[in-house]
């Protein structure tokens, strides 16, 4: 995992926010049944309502699953791993995760910003990951 000093941190963006140093993904939630969707659209997909609205995701989840790539594109560094979030909000996410070795299945993670596995500019930039 590539350190995070050695990315540029992008702060506050569309599709994330911090708030008392803790990460938050932005995402929808529609007004009429409560589904959540990340990320953030403009139609439910249970009942075509439209527009929904913006909300955050807690700060951390739980692992349901996870992933180990061992190949990539020759920028990035293998192995990564990942996983799939589960957030209170009833979303799953797809996020890389900030460690080399697997997290069991059913741990509590929290959000974070570290580096990588994503390029702007042939530089690694700072994007949402989950971390125990
Ligand atoms: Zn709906």
């Amino acid at each position: 995992m590539v350190k995070l000093d050695e990315a540029e941190v992008l702060g506050n963006g569309v599709d994330f926010s911090t708030q008392d140093g803790k990460v938050h993904l932005s995402a929808s939630r529609c007004p009429a049944c409560g589904a959540a969707f990340y990320p953030p659209r403009n139609n439910c997909s249970a009942d075509g309502t439209s527009p929904l609205e913006d909300i955050l995701l807690s700060s951390g989840g739980t692992i349901y699953t996870f992933t180990v790539a061992r190949q990539s594109t020759p920028e990035f560094k293998t192995p990564y791993v990942l996983v799939y979030v589960d957030f209170p909000e009833n979303v799953r996410v797809l996020l890389p995760y900030d460690g080399s070795e697997p997290p069991p299945i059913g741990a509590n993670v929290e959000i974070v910003m570290a580096a990588g596995p994503r390029l702007e500019n042939d530089n690694l930039i700072s994007i949402p990951h989950a971390r125990i």
